[in-house]
């Protein structure tokens, strides 16, 4: 696995004041029933894991009509994962997001390796579709 660089301070600043984020951060904590709603419910979940050098817009085009995106990208913030494309955002944007969102849910230790600790495409697939 490639291990991403660690995001800038100005695309954490960008990230900050980003609509996505700011509409996650007004999510229902712990309110799991968002998965059962969510528009890639019967969509193939590679979809959502485009290869480094495939176009996520098919993936982004499902989020962006999606009722439940902010709940979305919160649990994906919520849980540091930054793999595969989730509540509207690529992996990249997100890391600069989930930096964000750490600084102001004060979880300690911003994070040195984005390999670490993050399920696989598979693991995280299939639990989330499962769970919908
Ligand atoms: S916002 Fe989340 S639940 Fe909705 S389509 Fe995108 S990945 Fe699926």
């Amino acid at each position: 696995m490639t291990r991403a660089r660690l995001p800038r301070p100005h695309e954490v600043l960008a990230a900050s004041r980003d609509p996505r984020l700011l509409a996650a951060r007004s999510a229902r904590p712990g309110d799991p029933t968002w998965r059962t709603r969510g528009r890639c419910r019967t969509v193939d979940p590679e979809t959502f894991f485009p290869l480094p050098t495939e176009p996520a817009d098919p993936a982004l085009s499902f989020c962006h009509s999606c009722d439940v995106q902010a709940d979305c990208l919160a649990a994906a913030l919520n849980a540091g994962d930054c793999e595969g494309v989730w509540g509207g955002t690529t992996p990249r944007e997100r890391r600069a997001m989930l930096v964000a969102w750490r600084n102001r849910t004060g979880v300690a230790g911003a994070p040195t390796s984005f390999s670490a600790g993050v399920r696989t495409r598979t693991e995280r697939a299939e639990s989330a579709r499962r769970e919908s």
